[in-house]
C-alpha cells in the first residue's frame, strides 16, 4: 500500500455516512436513477493531489474532467477571483455593456490562438460553446445567401456536449439513449482511428468524406465539427495527413471547419492548442475547461476573419447571463499567465512522452490493444474481453492512492499539467501493475465469459 494513500488529513471531516445522507437530494450525472451511488466526497486539493472526506489522499490522473491545468488550490487564481469579485463579480455583456477583464482576455486569447482567429465570444462552458459555434456557422451561411446549408458533418466517437445541438453532433450511442430525434442535424463519418483502419486510413476517410458530400450535396452542409484528438472516445489522434487533406476538401465545398478544443485547449497536448500541431486552420474554435482551470466555469469561442466577414451585418440574437463573466475572465487571465510562466505546455509534452514510454510495454499483453497519447492526454485501450475486469481498476488504483477513470475499455489519463515527476512515476507504476494483474482475471482471455475471479 502506498503510504500516500493511507495518510489521513486532519482537514477531512465528512464521514462516509454523512455523504450517503447528503446525496439524498442529488441527481448525479451518469448515475442510475433510483440506484444509490456511493460517490467520493472530495474536500480539498493542492497541485495534483486531492483529498476525500474519509481523509484519503490521491494523485489525480483526471484533472477533474481534464479542466484543472494548473492544479488545485493555486493561490494566484484565488487572488484574481477575490480582487475582481470585490470590484465587480459579473455583469452581463448585453445592452451595450462590457467589462474590463473580458476585453483584456479577448486580446490575450487572440494573441495565443492559431493564426486568423480574431474574435472571441464567451460562454459558460463547452456545450454552450459548441452550440454557439454551430449556430453562428449556420447564420454565417444564411447571411451569405446559403440558407439551405443546415447540416453538420461529425464523426463516430465524437463527444461535443449535452445541449441539443452539441448532442446532435455527439456520436456515442449512450448519450442518445431514449431520445429519438436527437441526431437530426448531423451526418456521421467514420471514427478517424488509424489502428483499425490500417495504413490507408487517411485515404479511406477522405474518400468517405468526398462521397458523403457528393451524396448529401454540399449546398446542404454548413460545417464539419471535430476534436483534434478524440477525448471521450479514448484520446485518439487522427491518422497522419488527415487534417490538411480534410480541410482542403471542406474549403472546396465552402463547408466551415469547427475545431472542438474544449478538451485539448490551453496546454494539454503540449502546445497552447492542438490545431497548429495537427495542421488545422479552423474557421471556428471552441474552448472551455482549462481556460480557467475550472476555478470558475467559462468558455470562449474564437472566430476567423472569414466567418466574421460572412456574418457581417447580422445581429447576433444570442448570449447568456454568464457569458463574459468578469471574475471568470480575471481568473482566466491569471490562469493563462501561470501556464506561460510555469512553462506548462512544455511540461505536458515532456511528461506525456515520459509516461507514454513507461506504459508502452503494456502493449505486449494480449488484453491491451494500444497505448497512445498526445501530451498529457493518454489512454491504454483494453480489448473488449478485458472490459468487465477493467471496471475494477479505479477502485484498485484508489487503494494505491491514484484517482483513475476508465470509460469503459480505455484507461484515460489527463492529470493536472503540474503533476510532479515523482507523482507521474507513481501513476505509471500503479497502472502498469494493475493492468498486468488483469491477466489473473478469466474475463481478459478471449473466448471466455466476462467473469472476474
Ligand atoms: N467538447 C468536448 C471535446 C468535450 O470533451 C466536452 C466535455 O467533456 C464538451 C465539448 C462539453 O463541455 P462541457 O462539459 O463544459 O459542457
Amino acid at each position: 500500500m502506498n503510504p500516500q494513500a493511507s495518510r489521513s488529513r486532519s482537514r477531512a471531516s465528512v464521514s462516509p455516512d454523512a455523504v450517503a445522507r447528503d446525496i439524498s437530494s442529488l441527481l448525479l450525472p451518469h448515475a442510475v436513477v433510483g440506484s444509490p451511488a456511493s460517490p467520493r466526497c472530495m474536500v480539498g486539493g493542492r497541485g495534483a493531489l486531492l483529498w476525500d472526506s474519509s481523509g484519503r489522499q490521491y494523485i489525480d490522473t483526471t484533472a477533474g474532467l481534464g479542466q484543472c491545468a494548473v492544479g488545485y488550490g493555486h493561490p494566484q487564481l484565488v487572488q484574481a477571483a477575490t480582487v475582481q469579485m470585490q470590484r465587480l463579480a459579473s455583469f452581463p455583456m448585453f445592452a451595450g455593456c462590457v467589462n474590463e477583464p473580458a476585453m483584456r482576455l479577448a486580446d490575450r486569447l487572440r494573441a495565443i490562438a492559431p493564426t486568423g482567429l480574431s474574435k472571441v465570444f464567451y460562454t459558460s462552458g463547452g456545450s454552450e460553446g459548441v452550440e454557439t459555434a454551430l449556430k453562428f456557422a449556420r447564420l454565417a451561411h444564411v447571411n451569405s445567401g446559403a440558407s439551405e446549408r443546415t447540416l453538420i458533418l461529425t464523426r463516430k466517437g465524437a463527444y461535443h456536449g449535452i445541449t441539443a445541438g452539441a448532442l446532435a453532433v455527439t456520436e456515442i450511442d449512450a448519450f442518445h439513449h431514449g431520445l429519438k430525434e436527437s441526431r437530426q442535424l448531423s451526418i456521421p463519418l467514420s471514427l478517424p482511428h488509424a489502428r483499425p483502419l490500417g495504413p490507408d486510413a487517411t485515404d479511406i476517410l477522405i474518400n468517405e468524406l468526398e462521397q458523403t458530400i457528393a451524396a448529401v450535396g454540399p449546398e446542404h452542409i454548413a460545417a464539419f465539427i471535430g476534436e483534434p484528438v478524440l477525448g471521450v472516445s479514448g484520446m485518439i489522434p487522427a491518422p497522419p495527413g488527415y487534417w490538411p487533406r480534410l480541410q482542403q476538401v471542406l474549403k472546396q465545398h465552402r463547408i466551415l471547419l469547427i475545431a472542438d478544443e474544449v478538451a485539448t485547449g490551453y496546454g494539454r497536448t503540449g502546445d497552447w492548442f492542438a490545431c497548429p500541431q495537427q495542421g488545422i486552420e479552423p474557421d471556428i474554435m471552441v474552448t472551455a475547461k482549462a481556460l480557467t482551470s475550472g476555478y470558475i466555469p467559462m468558455g470562449a469561442v474564437l472566430f476567423s476573419d472569414h466567418v466574421i466577414d460572412m456574418l457581417h451585418g447580422t445581429r447576433l440574437t444570442h448570449g447568456s447571463t454568464f457569458g463574459g463573466h468578469a471574475a471568470a475572465a480575471a481568473v482566466a487571465l491569471a490562469n493563462l499567465n501561470i501556464i506561460e510562466q510555469e512553462h506548462l505546455t512544455a511540461r505536458a509534452a515532456k511528461l506525456g512522452t515520459q509516461i507514454l514510454q513507461q506504459l508502452k510495454p503494456l502493449e505486449e499483453l494480449p488484453w491491451v490493444e494500444e497505448v497512445r497519447g498526445t501530451g498529457l492526454m493518454l489512454a491504454v485501450e483494453l480489448t473488449p474481453h478485458a472490459t468487465a475486469a477493467a471496471r475494477e481498476l479505479p477502485a484498485r488504483a484508489a487503494a494505491e492512492g491514484v484517482l483513475l477513470r476508465n470509460s469503459p475499455h480505455n484507461v484515460c489519463l489527463t492529470p493536472p499539467l503540474v503533476i510532479t515527476d515523482a507523482q507521474a512515476q507513481h501513476i505509471s507504476d500503479v497502472i502498469t501493475t494493475e493492468i498486468r494483474t488483469l491477466g489473473q482475471t478469466r474475463s481478459t482471455r478471449a473466448g471466455t465469459a466476462s467473469e472476474t475471479v
